[in-house]
């Protein structure tokens, strides 16, 4: 039996949280991996510290180093501080030639590289806490396992194939010894060699890469919440904890902004047939979700809303639009060359509209106004916009489902700015004002969603 375990930020975010991730990951035999983020707020402070450099270099690594040195001592033993310190002090020297290193300043990867310090000196103190704890560890970044990676800067996908190879011949002697190999999130190395992040909240996917690769039997993801819920409960505070869920639906929730999981999680562990489970590092005795195959039925309309905020819907008119899938095709092409993610698509006779990231609206305009201007007559951005994405039961099948759900939206009194339906049987996905998105998350889950508050109006 293989685990692999990730720990979230807040779950590696102190001491006392190193110290009960500890406790975890000692508890029952079976071989074990772990993947880690950076202590919480660490990737913050070096995504802005990035953006002051050269000049806030001594403060950025003052500050930095004093972090991880207060943990480090707070947790390990005076016995393990001297080869700790060497290994700290050797990662320190890594990131301080980085900085140094002005000729690195041009690379495309340079911001990869400095936002992904973080999980190298988390990996650290926690495989050295682990050893405290009598258990045999060994920290490895993602150059030491070889985990793949390729693509655009800040935006990496994981090869699967090769880190599977890279990492039956780097990894796997370890937890063939009992050794358990603490391991970097968020970042891959490229052909090049080059750090690049898998995005923010990417050890999530670190870890389902990991588990893939090592063909795990289970994967956990250890985080401060008791488990996937029925909305982000810093949204809705009477959100619930859903027992069981599918992959799709799982993918969806969190491809369309369910935060619990970077949206990429999914995939690796669903090709494989691992089930992931989602847990609360903060009362590990509770079971939290699981995620698989298939799960068992269940009796309400809705199981989780989601909200994905800061969208933007670009709206392209030019007569007969419909007629000429040519220029669809033209336009698509031009937005995609970007490799911009585009949430939602529609249509109508003489106009083709977009729900894409406001922060690609800019790249994409400057894009389109690269085409024939005979092919265009109008373009029209409407900004604010946020997408709610509903996941239940047979969403598609079921007769008045997409009423109920309208009806939550008229009583918000929101707009309905685009509409998805069909392209998923498990979700219902449409765009309101963001003025109007929570209150529509709101409402939607305390009338459809069950054991929410409103028992009385449920379905
Ligand atoms: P970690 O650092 O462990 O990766 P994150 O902050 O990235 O943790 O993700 C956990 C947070 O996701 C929760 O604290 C919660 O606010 C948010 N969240 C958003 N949607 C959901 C949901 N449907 N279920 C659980 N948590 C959610
Ligand atoms: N530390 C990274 C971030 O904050 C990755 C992660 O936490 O998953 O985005
Ligand atoms: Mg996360």
């Amino acid at each position: 039996m293989m685990k692999v375990m990730k720990f979230g930020g807040t779950s590696v975010g102190s001491p006392e949280a190193l110290r009960r991730a500890v406790g975890i990951i000692t508890e029952g035999g079976g071989d074990k991996v772990v993947v880690v983020s950076a202590m919480s707020g660490v990737t913050n402070f070096l995504v802005s510290g990035a953006e002051g450099l050269p000049g806030n270099k001594e403060a950025l690594l003052g500050e930095f180093e004093k972090k991880h040195l207060e943990a480090a001592r707070m947790l390990l033993g005076e016995g393990q501080m001297e080869g700790f310190m060497a290994d700290f002090r050797a990662r320190m020297d890594g990131f301080r030639g980085l900085l140094d290193d002005e000729g690195a300043r041009g690379c495309p990867y340079y911001k990869d590289n400095i936002t992904s310090q973080g999980e190298r000196f988390s990996s650290l103190i926690l495989s050295y806490a682990l050893r405290g704890a009598g258990a045999r560890s060994v920290a490895l970044t993602s150059e030491d396992c070889g985990i793949c990676a390729e693509g655009r800067p800040l935006s990496g996908s994981a090869n699967l194939q090769r880190t599977e190879s890279m990492m039956a011949m780097k990894v796997r002697p370890y937890v063939a010894d009992g050794v358990i190999p603490v391991i970097t999130g968020f970042y891959g190395v490229t052909a090049d060699g080059l750090p690049l992040t898998f995005g923010r909240g990417g050890s999530d996917y670190s870890a389902a890469v990991v588990a893939n690769a090592m063909n795990a039997d289970v994967l956990e993801i250890w985080t401060d919440v008791d488990g996937f819920m029925s909305a982000d409960p810093r949204i809705v505070p009477d959100a619930v904890k859903i027992d069981e869920m599918n992959f799709g639906e799982a993918a969806e929730l969190a491809y369309f902004g369910a935060k619990v999981l970077h949206p990429r999680t999914i995939e690796p562990v669903r090709m494989k047939h691992i089930p992931l489970k989602v847990r609360n590092s903060f009362k590990p005795e509770e079971p939290g979700t699981l995620i698989r195959h298939l799960r068992e039925p269940r009796g309400d309309m809705l199981m989780s809303v989601a909200l994905k905020t800061d969208l933007s819907v670009i709206a392209i008119s030019s007569a007969e639009i419909a007629f000429h899938p040519n220029m669809v095709a033209r336009i698509i092409g031009k937005i995609a060359e970007g490799e911009v993610v585009i949430y939602s698509v529609s249509t109508s006779l003489s106009t083709v509209a977009f729900l894409v990231h406001s922060n690609d609206v800019k790249s994409i305009l400057s894009r389109l106004n690269t085409l024939d201007p005979g092919d265009i007559e109008r373009i029209e951005v409407k900004g604010e916009v946020a997408l709610v994405c509903a996941v239940g039961d047979n969403l598609i099948s079921r007769c008045g489902v997409s009423a109920d759900i309208f009806a939550a939206v008229k009583e918000a009194r929101a707009s309905v700015q685009m509409i998805s339906e069909g392209a998923s049987d498990v979700s219902l996905n449409f765009a309101v004002p963001m003025s109007k998105a929570v209150d529509v998350v709101k409402l939607l889950h305390s009338k459809y969603v069950r054991g929410s508050a409103d028992e009385g109006i449920r379905q």
